[in-house]
């Protein structure tokens, strides 16, 4: 019969179940070991466990993978989502010439890295047409700091501003900005020094370069392998000058790419470059999801869940709109969804699919002490016939005392029961005139 198909489609749904809270947990201190692991920095990766454990917990499971893969699947896409929200362009569209300062630690690959963008700029990669740029290091601390970069201007044929022994940052970042001008270069680059640690007097001198340059873009460098210092350094430089992205170096090495979970939760920017060697052309533009693989080493589990999600959303399209195409709901696929509601304490699966289900969900939200509700509810549907189930409509004044003395409840309450399915079953109707479930699902896009 066709309620015992529908039955056999609830079934399923049931057989396939919500994650329990003790299913997120057990799988959630894997995640915490990888994040660590990863070298996420521990308030950072406990901050993540705790708000994905709030999403994870009722989500349902799919068929062929276990609840803990499922976890990761969830954890994946949250980590993905974080890494990669926003646009990881350069922002250069303002009044030429665009100022990009860097800034970051001593020997976190500033340097490099401004000899980096500039190659790509001025060689007309990104996909843009050929930036004019012209380089300066305002570097006075370490010896030779602006030879070096002098010396990487001259492989990569792009134009250092001349060196002027003894002048200080400021003045630097001045003359460089008005010989940018005067020469009509597009953008311009503003190598800073660093110190071992953060100081007072380095941020400064950030603080009056980036008055004097007004950058569109000030771009914190960061080495990905110093994992946990990291944080410190982010929280640092965020709080006193207006980072607007985050560059990540030696990507190349055994960094497993917490560090930019880390720099994304703390500092808010986007991470918009990773480092990936020394030469000059080790420059990528940031993959979120291969970060989040490295991350969580389980790359296999996140595609095996994916394949897994699309097949049976396909199948289950499928089935339940063969299943449904006559639109009835009986007791017995109510039983199915209360019990559903009952372990996810919220409406079922297929009651949040269904558009004109708002008014069910309002009979069901009128309802009060939704706990024993449920329970009452089942208890209703128990002391029901078979035939009462399949054709609600038979039941009249004296079967609701009958079903309400065998339940050890109410008429009131067996006739809010009715009322409910009624809802529901209007509902289903709907499904039918919009084509089924799949008609439905091809709406929704
Ligand atoms: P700065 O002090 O911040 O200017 O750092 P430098 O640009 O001088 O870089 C310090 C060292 O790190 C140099 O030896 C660079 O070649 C190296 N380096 C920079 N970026 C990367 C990277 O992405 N991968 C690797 N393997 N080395 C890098
Ligand atoms: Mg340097």
């Amino acid at each position: 019969s066709l309620s015992d198909r529908l039955g056999g489609v609830f079934e399923r749904l049931r057989g396939r179940g919500a994650l329990t809270e003790a299913d997120v947990r057990s799988a959630m201190r894997e995640v915490r070991v990888a994040l660590l692991e990863a070298d996420v920095a521990l308030p950072v990766a406990r901050d993540f466990v705790d708000k994905v454990t709030e999403q994870a917990v009722g989500a349902n499971v799919l068929r062929s993978v276990t609840p803990g893969q499922q976890v990761v699947k969830i954890v994946n896409d949250a980590l993905v989502e974080m890494l990669g929200s926003d646009a990881s362009e350069l922002e250069l569209g303002v009044t030429p010439p665009a100022v990009i300062m860097m800034v970051g630690l001593q020997g976190s690959g500033k340097t490099t890295t401004t000899a980096k963008i500039a190659k790509r700029l001025s060689g007309g990669q990104m996909g843009r047409e050929r930036k004019k740029v012209l380089m300066a290091s305002l570097d006075v601390n370490r010896p030779n700091a602006q030879e070096q970069l002098a010396t990487l201007g001259t492989q990569i044929e792009v134009a250092t501003l001349p060196i002027v022994a003894g002048q200080q940052p400021v003045d630097i970042a001045r003359r460089a900005l008005s010989a940018a001008k005067l020469q009509g270069f597009d953008v311009l680059m503003l190598d800073t020094a660093g110190r071992l640690h953060v100081d007072a007097a380095l941020m400064a001198e950030m603080q009056a370069v980036a008055a004097v340059a007004t950058p569109a873009e000030i771009l914190l460098v960061v080495d990905s392998l110093t994992g946990q210092d990291a944080v410190n350094v982010a929280q640092n430089f965020s709080a006193q000058v207006a980072l607007t992205g985050v560059v990540l170096t030696r990507m190349d090495g055994d960094a497993r790419g917490g560090a930019a979970l880390s720099m994304r939760a703390v500092t808010g920017k986007p991470i918009k470059f990773a480092g990936t060697g020394e030469k000059l052309d080790a420059l990528e533009a940031f993959h979120p999801s291969r970060v989040a693989g490295r991350i969580l080493g389980m790359g296999d589990v996140v595609s095996l869940v994916e394949r897994a999600a699309e097949s049976i959303q396909q199948e289950d399209a499928e089935r339940m709109a063969s299943r449904l195409a006559k639109g009835q709901f009986d007791m017995n696929d109510l039983r199915g969804q209360l019990a559903q509601m009952a372990r996810m304490g919220g409406l079922g699966a297929l009651a949040g699919m269904i558009p004109g289900m708002k008014k069910a969900q309002a009979a069901m939200a009128a309802v009060p002490g939704s706990d024993k509700t449920l329970v009452h509810m089942d208890a209703m549907i128990g002391s029901m016939t078979v035939k009462e189930r399949a054709k609600p409509e038979v039941i009249n004044a004296k079967r609701k005392i009958r079903i309400a003395k065998g339940s050890g409840t109410t008429v009131q309450e067996v006739n809010k029961l009715l009322k409910m399915h009624q809802e529901m079953s209007t509902a289903m109707k709907k499904i039918k005139k919009m084509g089924g479930i799949k008609g439905m699902m091809a709406m929704l896009g």
